[in-house]
């Protein structure tokens, strides 16, 4: 199995939902697989879930799910296979669902009509479709003229990037799908198109009202949210650099250095952050990435993401494998010329709420890398330290050890951590012992290596990392 320290993340689809196929990737470097309930029924979101836990239990795996809600998205309805539309045709958005073709489509946005004006832009399919509104009877019908033209596809996007949409973050969809991921405790729910710091209060008091663990992360993909990033970071325990939407939303040229400015605070802040969309595009056809793809993929490691994502690409790609295996390879050989590293040092401030962990961790990394540690080991409840250590990018692994089940797959997400099980609270001495005994026997670490631990004494003060020790493996 490879051991990348930048996480994959794969989008499952009608390409990927065997569970055969699924541990394929899984061995070839996914860690993360994502459900798309912008695409994904309950049932089939069921069905995916269970094979992921059943081969996280066959297989003792920490794979982790990511719940990906569809949030107050435009989209069309279906249309007829190959529907294509050409420049200069009239395209006919009707509120009546039915199946579309080249002259009218389905809209799920029922204040469409009303919302829009005349001379108003209309994106379909990532910006890949321009069409310019021409009539709008206020009601139920808007017409606009094809700009930009190409094949027509069942339930593309649709951006306005000249309209303001005046939905909620969390649409009656995405409750009746939030309430699938929280019965089965996925660790991690996406909220798309957030605008706000409330809008991610609003979604913790959901998960906190069901008492699950699920954890959230923000998708940037709005203006609003570029504007707002700061109290977004804060409020939420992730960020997914959304650039499918976002690119669209805002001019394309501004996101590679949005994405690069969100690394940089989601590093200080110690927030996880996933670079999405358009990775291995050409791969949804094509064995081999274009050197494009390679770049964006090397430069997103290199900028500091914790995961990378792919979304068609696995879902309905292909060559669903050809592309993790090649992502596998791209992170791996930028990984192993050292160049991953944090923009800027961070170390805690002084007298903040967890300052005392916070420096453990802070100087925890920089021991490791000062010693040529081959890694550090911390026991958590609650992942924070897995955060915090992460954070600082060290070269050496992150081994995190807990007795809480639900955040093993959680960590998964995280850069360069490897969570395992350990549930004895005898003595700081004796988790200490054991620990090493078991990275030993894991084969992560040999004889003379050295190795930090970090830990709490007197070890019932859990939550309160305040020691650390350096050690070599005998
Ligand atoms: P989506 O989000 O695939 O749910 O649209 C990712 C993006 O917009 O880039
Ligand atoms: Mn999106």
């Amino acid at each position: 199995m490879a051991f990348n320290k930048t996480k994959i993340i794969a989008t499952l689809g009608p390409a990927t939902s065997d569970i055969d196929m699924m541990y394929e990737l899984i061995k070839a470097g996914v860690n993360v697989f994502r459900i798309n309930f912008s695409h994904s029924s309950h049932e089939d979101a069921e069905k995916l879930i269970q094979n992921v836990r059943s081969l996280n239990e066959k297989h003792d795996l920490n794979v982790a799910l990511l719940a990906d809600l569809q949030g107050p998205k435009l989209r069309i309805g279906n249309v007829e296979e190959g529907a294509v539309l050409a420049p200069g045709d009239i395209l006919t958005f009707t509120n009546t669902k039915k199946e579309g073709n080249a002259k009218e489509v389905y809209m799920n946005y029922q204040l469409f009509p009303k919302d829009v004006k005349k001379g108003e832009r209309i994106l379909l399919d990532d910006g890949k479709l321009v069409l310019e509104i021409t009539e709008t009877n206020s009601q139920d019908t808007v017409k606009a003229k094809v700009i930009q033209g190409g094949p027509l596809k069942s339930k593309k996007g649709v951006n306005l990037p000249n309209t303001k949409i005046s939905l909620p973050c969390l649409t009656e969809k995405d409750l009746a799908d939030l309430k699938v991921a929280l019965k089965h405790e996925v660790e991690w729910i996406g909220l798309s198109f957030v605008r706000s710091p409330e809008d991610v209060k609003e979604l913790r008091r959901i998960i906190d009202e069901n008492n699950a663990p699920s954890r959230i992360i923000s998708k940037i993909e709005k203006p609003e949210a570029v504007v707002e990033i700061d109290g977004i970071i804060e409020a939420t325990d992730a960020i997914m650099v959304a650039r499918g939407d976002l690119g669209v939303e805002v001019p394309m040229q501004g996101v590679p250095l949005i994405q690069k400015m969100i690394v940089n605070k989601c590093h200080k802040t110690a927030r996880p952050v996933v670079i999405a969309t358009q990775m291995m595009e050409s791969m949804i056809e094509s064995m081999t990435p274009t050197r494009a793809e390679v770049n964006d993929v090397a430069n997103s490691v290199l900028d500091g993401a914790d995961a990378v994502m792919l979304s068609g690409e696995t879902s309905v790609g292909k060559y669903p494998l050809h592309v993790i295996r090649a992502m596998s390879k791209i992170i791996s050989h930028v990984e192993e010329s050292g160049q991953v590293q944090t923009k800027e040092e961070n170390p805690p401030r002084y007298r903040n709420d967890r300052f005392i962990t916070d420096s453990i961790c802070y100087n925890a990394s920089k021991i490791a890398d000062q010693v040529g540690a081959s890694a550090i080991l911390t026991m958590t409840f609650s992942g924070y330290t897995g955060f915090k250590i992460s954070s600082h990018r060290p070269k050496t692994n992150i081994i995190v050890f807990t007795a809480n089940r639900s955040i093993l797959n959680m960590l998964s997400l995280i850069w360069g951590v490897r969570g395992f099980y350990y549930d004895k609270m005898v003595s700081t001495d004796s988790t200490f012992a054991d620990v090493k005994r078991i990275v030993r026997e894991k084969g992560l670490v040999s004889e003379g290596d050295m190795v930090i631990k970090i830990a709490s004494m007197p070890i019932f003060e859990s939550g309160m990392t305040n020691m650390l020790k350096i050690s070599q493996i005998d």
